[in-house]
């Protein structure tokens, strides 16, 4: 059996400021703070102790994480866990990242995201070579706001051609087939993005492979279903998983439509699923040919391929 957890303990603080954000230089309290940390234990705990499973967790804290010691601890700790498939955290890689050379590369992941305004884009790159010098895997991504455009631009020119960058849709903003195109051409998978899925009705991984766990253990199918399945630490979480439909009308965030079954993006990220890392990348360039080649049909699209 496989199982995705994403996890969110109560932490809801962070030391960048930015403007699209509700947790912008927001300060937890001491007793939150510990709330968290024993919160994260406990998790870390049950983690190690449940070797039936093959487990794959992301923390996804209100936040930043990786400026807490105990975030990084239980990120090395859980990668060296036989059962542990991948532990991945969302970052905005502030924090140095020399610690991840105690953790197993094989298993740990980050899930990064370039906040222009917020650092300087060579403190980041910095960031991100020394992450390829560890040989941790990570995905890079911004949001898709036209003000980060030229940041975008210049961040992809000068990142390795293996390290993918993401773009996601700006909350509550509408692309227009330029503005898609324009993103596109950076994150040729955009298009996931761009638009809300429908998602009423629909089968989704969510409550089956996928659970969303909180800090005191309180089970979800997902992040944004805010009815209980179970719990963690009294066993119940095991009989709650099962196939089920999406009751909410759409589904508009990456580590929720993920798991959407029709939209086949389990394929599309195989292997990199949590920390939203394609199978297929750096996509296969053709080379080109030396004689005029003959008329062909039409290519047909590899399965996931994105939607036009
Ligand atoms: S880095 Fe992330 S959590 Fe922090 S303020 Fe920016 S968007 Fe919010
Ligand atoms: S489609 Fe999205 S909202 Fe619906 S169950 Fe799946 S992850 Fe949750």
């Amino acid at each position: 059996m496989n199982l995705a957890i994403l996890y969110r303990g109560p932490l809801a603080s962070c030391n960048y400021d930015c403007p699209y954000c509700p947790f912008a230089k927001r300060r937890d309290p001491p007793e939150l703070l510990r709330a968290d940390r024993a919160a994260l234990a406990r998790f870390a705990g049950w983690v190690a102790a449940t070797g039936d499973v093959r487990l794959s967790v992301l923390f996804t804290p209100w936040g930043e994480g990786l400026t807490r010691n105990w975030y990084r601890d239980a990120m090395v700790s859980l990668s060296h866990l036989p059962h542990v498939e991948r532990v991945v955290i969302q970052t905005n890689l502030a924090a140095r990242v020399d610690w991840l050379a105690d953790a197993d590369p094989r298993a740990v992941a980050l899930w990064s995201t370039y906040h222009p305004g917020q650092v300087d884009r060579d403190r980041f790159l910095s960031r991100c070579a020394r992450l390829t010098e560890l040989g941790v895997r990570y995905s890079v991504g911004v949001v898709g706001l036209p003000e980060h455009l030229a940041e975008a631009r210049a961040l992809r020119a000068a990142l390795p051609a293996e390290v993918y960058l993401w773009v996601n849709a700006a909350e509550g903003r509408r692309y227009d087939a330029a503005e898609e195109a324009t993103w596109t051409e950076l994150d040729p998978l955009f298009g996931y993005s761009a638009r809300p899925h429908v998602s009423l009705d629909r089968p989704c991984h969510a409550g089956e492979t996928a659970i969303s766990v909180r800090g005191d253990g309180t089970v979800r199918r997902c992040h944004f279903i805010d009815e209980p399945i179970g719990n963690l630490y009294d066993g119940s979480w095991r009989t709650a998983l099962r196939p089920r439909p999406c009751g909410n009308a759409v589904c508009d965030c990456h580590i929720g439509y993920v798991h959407l079954k029709p939209l086949g993006l389990r394929d599309v990220f195989a292997g990199g699923v949590l920390e939203r890392i394609p199978a297929a990348w750096p996509p296969v360039r053709r080379p080109v040919p030396l004689a005029a080649p003959e008329r062909r049909p039409p290519a047909v699209p590899a399965p996931g391929s994105p939607p036009a």
